[in-house]
């Protein structure tokens, strides 16, 4: 029997005991009986998603969600979010993330988001990046608030270049931050020399610029990172045969994971990727893909952000806004469906504490035909690893969910 599935994926919503929540982490804390719901009515386990030696960003860990091995097929941010931009990336494109982030006077990176920008803000800025600096060897494409594009053009110019992940090198000097060659080629050196004079001419221009007068954290830098070429991903029709899937997600990384793999994007007017997101529009495309498609991939960015940010009460928020406004709708909505397989997992913690992405294997549960109960009665970092699931890895989940 095929049976369908979707994935409620809560982006670094994994996280540790907090002193303030009397030892509780979060999403222990946080009202949650839907993620519950599954986690009781199923069984639980764990998922390494994030693999030594590659980044410990979202791209890797959500391609290990959904099967697609990045130790094999990791392309790089920057071409993952052209793909779901529709930016035609040639054979010597290098695609890079470009980050609008604030740095203070005294030479320290303080916001990778530059104050969650605005998309008006944003674009602003980009094109007047792309007017003064563009041109046969540099396209700036604008993309969603702080998170920005850049190609480089031409065969003097490689990927293989060390990066700081903006997002977990905040109240850092820029002295050690910088970019250096990940190899002793000379396209290598080439390109970090000619990176390094781009972002003090960017800059300058972004210093003067009318959009940054008066911000507390203004948008003074561009900060390239996560550089690849035209990526090739697994299809997802040939990697789980015959079968279709969709992603919805605010983000260009979760869309560019989706277009790389053959899966179809779902566009849900007002998803931002913040908390003030249309969570009612996530939760309604979702029951709408799901006669469509086998697999349905609904992708919250929110609480990612959240952790980020540092703000304990925003991410307990977002938890339960996640849970009263999606996976429960969603669950109650489909309750008599018998041929659907559900999962919710994060796809990395990011401890509140640190601000930043661990490695730590995250918790997972799943309910449905395919699952049995296993006694785990909540969904949770602490009981995930005493459940029936025991530890996945590769494609094991969306195997299990489709039932190949
Ligand atoms: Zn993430």
């Amino acid at each position: 029997m095929n049976h369908k599935a979707i994935i409620f994926l809560a982006d670094g919503m994994a996280d540790d005991p907090l002193d303030e929540l009397g030892g509780r982490t979060p999403l222990e804390y946080a009202e949650t009986p839907g993620m519950d719901t599954i986690a009781r009515e199923g069984s639980s386990g764990t998922f390494l998603t994030l693999p030594e030696g590659l980044p410990t960003s979202s791209d890797v860990a959500n391609m290990s969600v959904l099967g697609f091995r990045p130790e094999k097929n990791y392309p790089g941010r920057g071409p993952i979010e052209a793909v779901a931009q529709g930016i035609e990336l040639g054979p010597d494109d290098v695609a890079w993330r470009c980050n609008l982030v604030y740095a203070s006077n005294d030479g320290v990176l303080r916001d990778y988001s530059a104050g969650h920008i605005s998309e008006a803000d944003a674009s602003a800025l980009m094109a007047a990046l792309q007017k003064e600096l563009g041109g046969p060897e540099v396209t700036f494409y604008p993309g969603v608030s702080y998170r920005n594009l850049l190609v480089l053009h031409g065969k003097r110019f490689s990927p293989r270049v060390n990066y700081f992940k903006p997002d977990s090198s905040q109240d850092m000097p820029l002295d050690e931050l910088r970019l250096s060659p990940a190899d002793s080629s000379a396209e290598a050196a080439d390109t970090v020399a000619f990176l390094r004079d781009l972002e003090e001419r960017a800059a300058s221009l972004l210093a003067a610029h009318p959009v940054n007068a008066g911000k507390a954290s203004p948008a003074n830098r561009i900060w390239p990172w996560s550089p690849g070429r035209r990526p090739r991903l697994p299809a997802f029709g040939v990697q789980y045969p015959g079968r279709t899937g969709a992603v919805i997600s605010a983000v260009d990384v979760i869309r560019g994971i989706g277009r790389c793999s053959g899966m179809s994007v779902i566009d849900v007017p007002g998803a931002t990727g913040f908390l003030d997101t249309n969570y009612k529009g996530k939760a309604d495309a979702a029951l709408a893909a799901i006669d469509k498609y086998d697999l349905v991939y609904l992708h919250l960015e929110a609480i990612d952000e959240c952790s980020h940010m540092g703000d304990l009460k925003l991410k307990l928020r977002a938890i339960a806004e996640f849970d009263r406004f999606i996976v429960s709708p969603v669950l109650a909505a489909l309750a008599d469906r018998k041929d659907i397989n559900f999962a919710i997992l994060p796809d990395h913690p990011v401890p509140i504490r640190l601000r930043k992405h661990t490695t730590t294997p995250v918790p997972v549960a799943a309910m449905g035909p395919g699952f049995a109960r296993d006694g785990v009665t909540a969904f949770s970092e602490r009981l995930a690893p005493s459940g029936a699931l025991g530890h996945l890895d590769g494609d094991a989940l969306v195997r299990r969910l489709l039932e190949l």
